[in-house]
């Protein structure tokens, strides 16, 4: 029996297209090997054409009312909701997370659309409509402004999530986009597309166009009508499209990696940080900016931390995530799978000691795919490398303090900062905590994932640039302040001059 491949194709100014040059890619299944589709290998002039598509588009699209289109975000969250299973096993299949956690990808999507639906009919952000002024008859309105044409760039582990995260609250501000979704992970990125024409979007408001980010992320990077580059992935990555971007002063909004630990204390409750530790550490195979990669712990309660733990990792099941008694997919890809096996020898090398896993796991059903057994360290230095890189996997590195201070300094010790967590009954050291750790994030009682969609999400040092995703403070990065002041006194009012 043979099977077809579907061929899929660019979205561009409404219209349905192969790459320019003809190619194609293949998107796997990171758990079979399978192919799922082939996608355009499309270059810098199917960029610039979405570019110019989206420029063409938003002169009308910015002066649809707000309550508008919000309203066409409420159908896409309708139609998002109706079409969950089937999305959250698109994309499963097409990277390899279990099924409950990509239902959660899209449930993601379904709140960013009620949420920034809403923001249509408000979009006042911090200020309000007139603003006291300091002249006698004279007012002062400030206002959020939409941009232009707006660059989202995404990564392959929240296919869903980070592109609604991005496009909805820059639509809702009256932007056009230009949409690279990450090549891992093309098929989610087309669905959501689909889904918000579906919804009534006009053509042309949103285009999508698949490749690398060598080639089509950087054309976006250098057209000078992009106005707002949105990215999402690698701390490395992220560096250079800020370099690149600040060559047209471009505004960018960076969301990067992360180095998340969770801190246990010696009067925490060890039964409820060992469930936050496992759903954190190996949820999503390890593959989340937030993900917890290093636990910090106090050392009157190491050894009976680490022996709740390891059975508790070694009873992971790994295998397909469609198949729902599975507790940890694949891997992303084979380098992916390479790069974490490396960090596994880097460990050793350092002298921190294997306790579990550490090895890549192809017996049996798993062979096809990129498995790697979850894996934990201990007698990991502060400053090692497991300790200090995003290793971006099932691989997890724990520090040994004596005190709660250790434990902070161990905490913010990183370029990263993310996401920390804290287990203690203590209210006294919470709120030390929450004075003095270095993170966007802060979680007590609980794992270092699970960030809600009203709130700011992004970190600090390497993680970030200073802005933020989500919550009111996700349209800053759409939004330009404009600021109008009518003088309705009949005279020249001088502002700040002594007469
Ligand atoms: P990545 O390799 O940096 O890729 C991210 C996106 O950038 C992809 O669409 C990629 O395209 C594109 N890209 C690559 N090189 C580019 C260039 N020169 N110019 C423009 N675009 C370029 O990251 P990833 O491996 O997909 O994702 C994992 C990383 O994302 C991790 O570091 C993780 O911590 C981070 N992440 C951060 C957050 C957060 O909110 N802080 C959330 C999720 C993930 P291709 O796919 O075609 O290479």
């Amino acid at each position: 029996m043979t099977t077809t491949v579907n061929v899929y194709q660019n979205y561009i100014g409404g219209q349905w297209q192969a790459a320019q040059s003809g190619q194609t890619f293949p998107n796997y299944n990171p758990a079979s090997g399978e192919i799922l589709g082939y996608f355009p290998l499309s270059g810098e002039a199917d960029a610039n054409a979405a570019v110019a598509a989206a420029r063409a588009a938003y002169g009308k699209w910015r002066l649809v009312p707000a309550p508008k289109r919000g309203e066409i975000l409420f159908r896409v969250g309708e139609l998002l909701k109706q079409h969950k299973e089937e999305l959250a096993r698109t994309m499963t299949q097409e990277m390899g997370k279990v099924l409950k956690e990509t239902r959660g990808d899209v449930q993601e999507g379904i709140d960013m659309a009620y949420y920034m639906g809403g923001e249509g009919r408000r979009l006042f952000g911090h200020s309000v409509p007139v603003v006291p002024v300091e002249l006698p008859n004279k007012s002062g309105v400030a206002m959020r402004d939409s941009i232009g044409v707006v660059a989202c760039i995404t990564p392959w582990n929240f296919p869903m999530a980070i592109p609604t995260w991005k496009m909805f609250p820059a639509l809702v501000a009256g932007n056009t986009i230009v949409f690279k979704p990450a090549s891992d992970t093309p098929l989610s990125a087309l669905r959501l597309v689909e889904i918000l024409y579906e919804a009534g979007l006009p053509e042309g408001v949103v285009s999508i166009v698949f490749g690398p980010g060598g080639t089509v992320g950087e054309a976006l990077l250098h057209n000078p009508d992009v106005a707002v580059i949105s990215f999402t992935g690698s701390t490395e990555s992220g560096r250079h499209v800020a370099i690149e971007a600040a060559k047209s002063l471009k505004r960018v909004s960076l969301e990067m990696g992360g180095k998340n630990a969770v801190i246990v204390m010696d009067d925490a409750d060890l039964n409820l940080a060992v469930e936050g530790i496992l759903w954190s550490a190996y949820g999503t195979t390890g593959q989340r900016c937030t993900a917890c990669s290093r636990v910090i712990v106090h050392s009157a309660v190491r050894k009976q931390l680490v022996d709740m733990l390891v059975p508790r990792i070694e009873q992971l099941r790994l295998g397909n995530g469609l198949d729902e008694s599975v507790d940890v997919g694949p891997v992303i890809n084979a380098s992916q799978l390479t790069k974490i096996h490396s960090y596994t020898e880097i460990g050793k090398e350092e002298g921190a000691k294997l306790v579990t896993g550490g090895y890549i796991d192809n017996g049996g059903e798993l062979a096809q795919g990129y498995f790697y057994r979850p894996t934990l360290f201990t007698k990991v230095r502060p400053n090692m490398r497991i300790a200090q890189e995003e290793i971006f996997g099932p691989v997890l590195s724990m520090i040994e303090v004596p005190s709660f201070e250790e434990a902070i300094a161990v905490n913010n010790n990183t370029k990263f900062g993310l996401s920390s967590a804290i287990y203690t009954q203590d209210i006294n050291r919470v709120q030390r905590a929450m004075r003095d750790i270095t993170t966007g994030i802060l979680y007590v009682n609980s794992g270092t994932t699970g960030a809600e969609i009203q709130f700011p999400f992004g970190g600090t040092r390497g993680t970030g640039n200073g802005h933020r995703e989500a919550g009111i403070a996700g349209l800053d990065v759409f939004t330009e302040w404009k600021v109008v002041y009518t003088d309705y006194s009949g005279k020249l009012q001088k502002a700040q001059i002594d007469e």
